[in-house]
């Protein structure tokens, strides 16, 4: 297996390290283990079903889930990995399914990448942790040095390491509230910014992030956001001029908050549980004025849509805009818990000493995890792959479009795409179509995931490593399978 053969070739002069060749370290790895190829499990890229799905171990495994494991945790699919490379992931009963997940876009350069594998086993025999705060060092270094050279803006930045998500937006506000000395905080209807107590107050949907979870965090306010398909059904101009929808949300935001009071605007630049939803050309731009007019941070929540996944290191980049601060997870460390702050270093510096931090945050092994993630990224030139999946998915998707009317929008950026689905007559979210598409591209061996307040939209997140067949391959069974609802 080619773990970089993508179907179509990079440019000949583009910098790119062959993946297919192991490290010493690793090579003396492989030779004491033959199910192994090149440092990674050896997973033949190819939709392969062998059982029913789920299969009778992944049955097994989900009756144990049941009386182990807390009812409160979803689960999207009945089906237990066993290995996962490239853009596919074989479960325990040997069914190799297609990844156009990539676990919530977390394995952005697929999983078990060769240079993490390499780099995180290093580091697993150097020490394992002694605690940055305690006695720091250098990769947690090395890796905030890496996202203030590469996040949006030429000044002057700084970064803090934590390790999910949701730590990294209560930081941001944390932040934000020490710099500006004000307390308010406005997140965007449709948002999705995390489970804590906090985030779950800066989340929009209720069912099932918020619902028997309160008392939430006060002064958090919500505004409008610009959702181009939704606010075309009822004013055209509002879907298509971006500062005309920020006009909207800045005029609530002014009135019922006030910019004296307001710490923080908050906002995915492509939001990602909320549907994928790409704000109108204008929109970021225009908010982001006026929060510099008005002393208000502006927190760019990159958790979903940063470290390439957009076909940019970060989705704030399509706008030409420099956040203030950015939140990044997921796809920053392939799948070793780690999360950051990035921002300009008269903000990020305004936190007292030991204001910031936590026991874990920068683990060692997710910060190796990390420098590998971003040396691959730009060594495989996977920022122009994303580019090409996009314009793979849309036009294989636009093109379904065209001839069934229950597909409302095709939309997102790079290897972040979504269809939402709708009733022909009234554009009605159709959230029972969406759902019985995802539970058949499952049974087909395929692995998408649903998103959206209305639950009505279908996402695909795959590996920039999934090859052109293999995505293709995947679109061809969910979009057959759609054709037959
Ligand atoms: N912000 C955004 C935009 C997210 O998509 C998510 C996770 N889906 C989070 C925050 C929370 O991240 P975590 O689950 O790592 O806490």
């Amino acid at each position: 297996m080619c773990a970089a053969s993508w179907g179509t070739p990079p440019p000949a002069d583009s910098p790119r390290l062959e993946l297919t060749d192991p490290t010493p370290q690793r090579a003396s790895r492989l030779a004491s283990s033959p199910d192994r190829l090149f440092g990674v499990s050896a997973i033949e890229q190819s939709r392969h079903i062998v059982t029913k799905i789920p299969g009778p171990a992944s049955l097994e495994l989900t009756k144990r889930r049941a009386a182990a494991v807390s009812a409160g945790v979803g689960m999207t699919m009945p089906v237990f990995a066993a290995r996962a490379a490239g853009g596919i992931v074989e479960d325990v009963d040997g069914n190799r399914l297609i990844d156009l997940g990539s676990g919530i876009a977390v394995t952005t350069i697929g999983s078990s990448a060769p240079r993490v594998v390499d780099a995180v086993s290093a580091q697993v025999a150097d020490f394992t942790h002694t605690c940055f705060m305690v006695t720091p060092y250098e990769e947690y270094v090395a890796v905030a040095e890496q996202l203030n050279r590469l996040a949006p803006g030429s000044g002057q930045k700084r970064s803090v390491l934590f390790n999910s998500g949701s730590e990294a937006v209560e930081n941001a506000v944390k932040i934000a509230r020490s710099h500006t000395k004000k307390s308010a905080v406005v997140a965007f209807d449709h948002a999705y910014h995390g489970r804590t107590n906090l985030t779950m107050a800066l989340t929009a949907k209720s069912m099932p992030y918020k619902s028997g979870f309160g008392p939430f965090a006060p002064e958090i306010y919500r505004a409008p956001l610009s959702y181009p398909y939704r606010d075309g059904l009822i004013d055209k101009e509002m879907a298509t001029d971006g500062e005309l929808a920020a006009r909207r949300a800045i005029d609530i935001i002014s009135k019922q908050v006030g910019a004296d009071n307001l710490a923080a605007i908050i906002v995915e630049p492509i939001q990602g549980e909320g549907g994928f939803i790409v704000p109108a050309e204008g929109f970021l731009p225009a908010l982001l004025r006026w929060c510099r007019e008005n002393n208000v941070v502006f927190i760019a929540d990159e958790v979903q849509t940063g470290i390439a996944r957009t076909g940019a290191m970060f989705a704030c980049e399509h706008e030409g805009i420099e956040p203030d601060l950015i939140c990044i997870a997921k796809g920053i460390a392939d799948g070793l818990p780690l999360s950051a702050v990035t921002g300009r270093a008269e903000i990020m510096d305004a936190a007292h000493t030991s204001g910031l931090g936590g026991t874990y945050g920068g683990n060692p092994l997710a910060c190796a995890a990390a420098l590998a993630t971003l040396e691959t990224i730009e060594a495989d030139g996977l920022i122009e792959r994303a580019r090409q999946i996009e314009r793979l998915m849309k036009d294989r998707l636009h093109a379904v479009q065209a001839s069934d009317d229950r597909i409302g929008d095709v939309r997102g950026r790079g290897a972040m795409i979504a269809v939402e689905f709708v009733n022909p007559d009234d554009a009605e979210p159709d959230a029972k179509l969406t759902n019985a598409l995802a539970t058949a591209a499952h049974a087909a061996g395929v692995i998408v995931l649903t998103a959206g307040t209305f639950g009505n939209v279908v996402r695909f997140l795959p590996p920039l490593t999934i090859t052109d067949e293999l995505l293709s391959e995947g679109l061809d069974v969910v979009t057959g399978l759609l054709g037959a609802l």
